[in-house]
């Protein structure tokens, strides 16, 4: 009787949690709103880096699926490559800083690891990751920590989970998760940063709070640059409906 119910307790315990997961993330998730990308034609994969969360991972799928449209597939976790480590920088310039991973040496190992059965690789990390930035002080600009980095145009990017979690409960950092590999995926299609408030490839501007107020889609004129982009590069017959 006792264990009936320890495990009947478990069982609730167990689809609780599973449910309410899978309600939050129909609840949050945006409609797939591009319906013009060649579905079939472009191939998305997700390059997990060791220590990111599942939930992270399937989040990010199932964000880019439903805004772009597009299949994502998820590939196998790889270890974080050591040489992207920012050591080298912080010995250089005599900074005491954190670890970090630098951005740019992880989209250039994703784009040189790149299987050609995909055309984009979202690479997804929980450490910290920077760029160098030509401001100053160059203290605080030299390995200075970012959100996500992609290339413009070109086929990989990086996100970072670890500053999403500032001031957010789970739903609000998932969905600053979404919002910015759409935009790095954003300028692997060759957008680039945006004017348009109601638009999620804005600058962060060094600051959460733009991601927090930028809606989870792209603007009029992003959507036409990536709607020009396909139009020439895919014939008619693979576009689907337009
Ligand atoms: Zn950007
Ligand atoms: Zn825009």
């Amino acid at each position: 009787m006792k264990k009936k119910i320890i495990l009947g307790t478990a069982l609730i315990l167990i689809l609780g949690a599973t449910g309410s997961f899978v309600y939050y993330d129909y609840y949050h998730a945006p409609r797939r709103t591009l319906t013009f990308l060649p579905k079939k034609a472009i191939k998305v994969a997700i390059q997990p880096f060791k220590g990111i969360d599942k939930g992270s991972v399937l989040e990010v799928k199932k964000g880019i699926e439903r805004y772009y449209g597009l299949k994502v597939i998820i590939l196998p976790d790889i270890p974080l490559p050591i040489h992207a480590k920012n050591t080298h920088i912080l010995k250089k310039y005599h900074l005491q800083l954190p670890v970090r991973y630098r951005a740019d040496s992880l989209i250039a190992y994703l784009r040189k690891t790149k299987s050609s059965k995909y055309d984009y690789v979202i690479g997804l990390t929980h450490q910290d990751i920077s760029v160098t930035k030509p401001k100053k002080p160059k203290w605080l600009y030299t390995d200075w920590g970012i959100f996500g980095l992609g290339y413009r145009p070109g086929p990989t990017c990086i996100v970072s989970t670890h500053r999403l979690y500032r001031y957010a409960n789970l739903a609000q950092m998932r969905t600053r998760l979404r919002k910015i590999a759409i935009h790095e995926l954003g300028h692997n299609l060759n957008l680039r940063h945006c004017p348009h408030r109601n638009c999620v490839m804005q600058s962060a501007r060094e600051s959460m709070k733009t991601i927090d107020n930028e809606p989870e889609s792209l603007c009029d004129s992003c959507k036409n640059i990536i709607k020009r982009k396909f139009i020439v590069n895919f014939p008619e017959e693979q576009m689907g409906k337009l």
